[in-house]
């Protein structure tokens, strides 16, 4: 897969139709500062994300996987004034340096970030939320999705990330990779939820600087 070809026309478009936002690069600056991995979305699928908030006017978004509040941003900013993003991560020092970079970047959104486990976090919340973005670790991804059910309304939207990466662990039904097997389970999930006329759902590739990956789409019924 040519991701050196992704990775020019991402650099293209967001040269293009992305502002610099100091606030963004402060995020990411501090995240490789403090030794975070660099498994943020891109700034393409970041702002993608924004407008998907933004289109079903989303008052209330759940995030499951926060890292250093990158995602987060892009998120709060399609919040109204009395929106509220819900961001869960089970690593404190991410969880801390989160906060400081989401209060930053938009100190008047109302943002709480949930140390913890999602899969226990995740029992402690009330629905309903408009969106829900799951990225967090792959292994639970169809766990994550099957409780973020009974926290979604009818026609609130349900994303999860990560959907094909690596398509040939995907691919492969004896693949003893707990990252494959975690992806692969996503779709008998989101199969039985359509079965159960709980959602519709579909998965997009996508091509980006990160590679050849996937998004699960699920509108809930
Ligand atoms: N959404 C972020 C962004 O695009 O900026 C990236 C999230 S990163 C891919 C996944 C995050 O999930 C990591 O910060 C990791 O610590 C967190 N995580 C891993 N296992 C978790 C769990 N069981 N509960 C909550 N968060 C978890």
């Amino acid at each position: 897969i040519p991701t050196e070809a992704f990775t020019q026309v991402d650099n293209f478009s967001e040269q293009h139709i992305i502002k610099p936002d100091a606030a963004l690069d402060k995020c990411m600056q501090n995240a490789a500062n403090n030794g975070l991995p660099d498994i943020s979305v891109s700034a393409i699928q970041g702002k993608f994300l924004m407008i998907q908030a933004k289109m079903m006017r989303a008052k209330r978004v759940l995030e499951i996987g926060t890292l250093a509040g990158y995602s987060s941003i892009w998120l709060s900013k399609a919040l109204p004034a009395d929106g509220e993003l819900i961001s869960l991560e089970s690593n404190e020092k991410f969880a801390q340096l989160s906060r400081e970079n989401i209060a930053y970047a938009n100190p008047s959104c109302r943002v709480e970030v949930k140390h913890g486990a999602a899969l226990e976090t995740l029992d402690t919340l009330q629905g309903a939320f408009d969106m829900v973005f799951i990225d967090a670790d792959k292994m639970n991804s169809a766990a994550y999705l099957r409780k973020a059910i009974d926290l979604t309304r009818p026609g609130a939207v349900i994303y999860v990330d990560n959907t094909v990466r690596n398509y040939n662990i995907l691919l492969d039904e004896h693949t003893q990779d707990p990252y494959g097997i975690g992806i692969r389970a996503v779709y008998p999930a989101l199969q039985q939820l359509q079965d159960q006329g709980l959602i519709e759902a579909t998965n997009i590739q996508i091509c980006s600087s990160k590679g050849h990956d996937g998004l699960a789409i699920a509108v809930r019924l």
